[in-house]
């Protein structure tokens, strides 16, 4: 059994026990094999091991953990962006284009694109990824979506309930009908989740419950891009059904937030149904950012994710999540460090990664920084030295 240890970490963030939120270590080692962690402590007492990766005393962190990410698709829409930030409003409307353009893609273009972002990400210390569909919107697009996402990520999720397509804008019914049946059928074997877009514009809560029940029935956990452009029903839907994660959460009541923090566990080890706040998404529109402190304060799990898609967040960037969270959530850059890394994990319930522990998935990021602050402290800046998954450098 080959053994690697890293040592000589000037600041480990580990997630699990040590100083503060982060559970810090100063001056740590983490001893891995066979793709796990099997000892963390200081570097003084470290294990020998077969190799030695030496951090140089750098920043050393679990990998990013992105919850949500739209990758399969053609074209861009840069041209719509260039649009907004000369004054139109963004309104969801310019996903039927990508629908388009993802419909008359060849597999092969279809999968270069989901592994050249999946690349991307990667390299900015991203090393769980969560891939949906909802481009194809056909039964056969979305099945193919699915199976090109499996490709490159365990964490799928079928969003066939995305947009109504424009061959049934005057029939939504017939199309949710679609989407719980054949279309649900056909992805099933490649989702590990089931999604709804729940917004004016999109689907109403009755569509989305409908929707998101049948994927409970067909096996899929549940997650919900909810109250994104204005208030609704959707966050407390999530609820409802026990959701792993309600995404956007930009227009919250006081009921919302009340039924988020009321998913606690009654031992309080945390919610069940996370915050997933997607900073990328509101910084390309030009739109307010969610209020991440009145969901922290309120006792509220909450995680980053980019929302990476080619209309409205085309980043593949956690640590340019991470600064903006700071910067314009006011979130401290502990707390965005942790709901990029933990707080994903969270997102997609797991406890495999996200955290830096004996047993966890050795999924580990050194930084060209000697603290985890300077993701916040300098943003737009590679501070990614080296990427570790699986216990292995790609
Ligand atoms: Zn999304």
């Amino acid at each position: 059994m080959s053994s690697l240890l890293v040592d000589n970490i000037g600041e480990l963030v580990t997630n699990g026990t040590g100083e503060g939120p982060l559970g810090i270590r100063r001056d740590a080692a983490v001893l891995v094999e066979e793709g796990r962690v099997v000892w963390v402590g200081p570097s003084a007492y470290a294990p020998a091991a077969d190799r030695r990766l030496d951090a140089g005393g750098a920043a050393v962190l679990p990998g990013f953990v992105d919850s949500h990410a739209h990758l399969v698709f053609a074209g861009d829409r840069a041209a719509e962006f260039a649009a907004r930030m000369a004054g139109e409003p963004y309104t969801g409307g310019g996903i039927r284009t990508t629908v388009g353009a993802t419909r008359a893609a060849t597999d092969d273009e279809l999968r270069a694109t989901v592994r050249r972002l999946r690349g991307e990400a990667l390299r900015q210390g991203t090393t769980t990824m969560e891939i949906k569909s909802g481009y194809g919107l056909t039964v056969a697009d979305e099945a193919r979506s699915l199976r090109i996402a499996a490709e490159s990520s365990t964490e799928t999720t079928f969003l066939g309930a995305h947009v109504v397509p424009a061959e049934y804008a005057d029939r939504p019914d017939d199309y949710v009908e679609l989407v719980c049946g054949p279309m649900l059928a056909a992805a099933a074997p490649y989702a590990k989740w089931v999604d709804v877009f729940c917004e004016r514009g999109a689907f109403d809560v009755d569509h989305a419950r409908a929707i998101l029940a049948a994927g409970q029935a067909a096996g899929l956990g549940v997650r919900i891009h909810a109250n994104q452009l204005g208030p609704g029903p959707g966050v407390q839907l999530g609820v409802e059904l026990d959701a792993a994660s309600v995404d956007h959460c930009t227009h919250l009541s006081d009921a919302d937030v009340d039924a988020l923090a009321g998913t606690a566990h009654s031992d309080g080890s945390g919610t069940r149904t996370v915050a997933t706040l997607l900073p990328g998404a509101e910084f390309s529109t030009r739109s307010p950012y969610p209020n991440a402190r009145r969901l922290l304060d309120a006792g509220v799990t909450v995680a980053l994710a980019t929302d990476c898609n080619p209309g409205s967040s085309y980043t593949s960037s956690m640590p340019f999540c991470v600064a903006l969270a700071v910067r314009e959530m006011r979130m401290t850059p502990a707390e965005a460090v942790w709901a990029a890394t933990a707080g994903g994990a969270r997102a997609l319930r797991r406890d495999d990664i996200g955290v830096l522990a004996p047993g966890a998935r050795a999924d580990l990021v050194v930084l060209d920084a000697p603290s985890y602050l300077h993701l916040a402290y300098r943003p737009g800046v590679p501070l990614i030295h080296q990427v570790m998954r699986n216990g292995v450098t790609p």
